[in-house]
């Protein structure tokens, strides 16, 4: 079945009168999970559930899971039960042949490479979790936020790789997320020259069931796998520039220690920073509270009026209190001080799991939605035969 085609038939729109479905059918985007039992596949799913524009028509895991129901396959780790729609859906295999506009990935890494790979060569808008194409040279990795323009991207490596309705988007790895938020603001009104970032990361950053709980009880653990060399080369790209043909590197020096720390959601980061224009604390808390975002990415449905919150207090934030800021998807910034070797120093935190994953995919999505670059006709024509995918 091609990614066009209809297995249901018409559907019916559920118009949302804050958010209208921003294509001329006035329906739904159908949205696919690939990765959909995992720990950030099952924040998508919830959060689909109440999308005002993508419906969750479809599901796909390994072999463990498929063949079952969603119910039957998942390990629920959320508050609440498992969304109704989803309860039912039949677990698929990565089989590029869903019948879907586009497709979420929340893929394990071992699989996700040339997994979303074949996906986009079958015609699929991917949007991806996964580490494996952030930094490949012609694939976005985008926080709608900070650069939305990279998306000009898209066309280049549709032609680069002979895709052609189908394409590869990402979002950033958890802990780079909330810092590079919290840096744009600084970039835009002082420039950057150095970043050294210490960060307590929260295990649900590890997948289920992620570290062991003899390891990690009443402990920390000073590292994780490929955090430092993400932290240190990814926020290079999204602060960089496109320039029609390639990704520029923002040169920023860049230094990350990383460590896992018993906290359940939530990656608090003490950040010290080297700016190129002298700027007073005031000037610094008012860069962060007054951060100016885009007015189209702000109406999106995810998108947050105010993404970065900015604290008084002397021991905040702190990830129990402060993690749901903005449902998951504002940065909370506190402790803006001098730093005695660099220039200032703070601490922040940020939703991994939200502004780190599944929130952080979903507004790529309607991102891609707003502009264009999700397939807007929906015809609710017959299935169509399988057409045999390169693998
Ligand atoms: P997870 O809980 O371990 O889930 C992994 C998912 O991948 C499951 O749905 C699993 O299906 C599926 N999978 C594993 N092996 C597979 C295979 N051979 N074939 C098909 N599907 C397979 O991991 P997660 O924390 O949700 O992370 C998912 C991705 O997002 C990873 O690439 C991760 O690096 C990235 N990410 C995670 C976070 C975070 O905070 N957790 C943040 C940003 C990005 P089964 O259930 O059937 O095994």
């Amino acid at each position: 079945m091609s990614p066009h085609s209809s297995a249901q038939g018409d559907r019916m729109s559920h118009p949302h009168p804050q958010f209208p479905v921003p294509n001329h059918t006035g329906k739904k985007w159908r949205a696919g999970v690939l990765g959909a039992t995992g720990i950030v596949g099952q924040r998508l799913v919830k959060l689909l559930s109440t999308h005002p524009w993508f419906e969750l028509v479809e599901v796909a895991a390994s072999e463990r899971s498929s063949g079952k129901t969603y119910a039957e396959a998942v390990r629920w780790h959320l508050d609440g039960p498992i969304p109704e729609a989803a309860r039912g859906l039949l677990v698929k295999s990565l089989d590029p042949r869903l019948a879907c506009d586009f497709v979420f990935s929340a893929l394990d890494s071992s699989v996700a490479g040339p997994a979303e790979e074949d996906f986009a060569r079958a015609g699929y808008p991917v949007v991806s979790n996964s580490k494996n194409h952030r930094m490949d040279p012609d694939v976005p990795l985008l926080i709608p936020e900070v650069n939305a323009a990279h998306l000009e991207a898209i066309p280049v490596q549709q032609k680069n790789r002979g895709y052609d309705t189908g394409f590869i988007v990402t979002n950033p790895n958890c802990s780079t997320a909330g810092l590079v938020l919290v840096l744009k603001p600084l970039a835009d009104a002082f420039g950057l020259e150095k970043i050294f970032v210490v960060t307590l990361q929260a295990v649900s950053g590890a997948g289920y069931p992620g570290v062991a709980s003899m390891d990690i009880h009443a402990n920390v653990i000073p590292f994780i796998s490929g955090e430092e060399e993400k932290m240190e080369s990814e926020p290079q790209k999204l602060l960089g520039k496109w320039d029609g043909a390639r990704f520029v590197d923002a040169g920023l020096g860049l230094s990350a220690h990383c460590n896992r720390v018993p906290v359940l959601d939530g990656h608090l980061e003490c950040v010290s920073l080297a700016l190129k224009k002298i700027a007073s604390l005031h000037e610094v808390r008012e860069a962060l509270r007054n951060f100016e975002v885009d007015p189209a990415v702000a109406a999106l449905p995810t998108a947050v009026p105010q993404p970065i919150h900015v604290l008084d207090g002397d021991d905040r934030p702190q990830p129990r209190r402060d993690v749901h800021a903005g449902d998951g998807m504002a940065a909370v910034v506190g402790r803006v001080r001098e730093c005695p070797l660099l220039d200032i120093k703070l601490t922040l935190l940020s939703h991994n799991l939200v502004r780190g994953a599944a929130g952080a995919a979903l507004l790529n999505a309607e991102l891609l939605a707003a502009r264009g670059f999700l397939p807007s006709q929906i015809p609710s024509a017959e299935p169509q035969a399988a057409e045999p995918v390169a693998r």
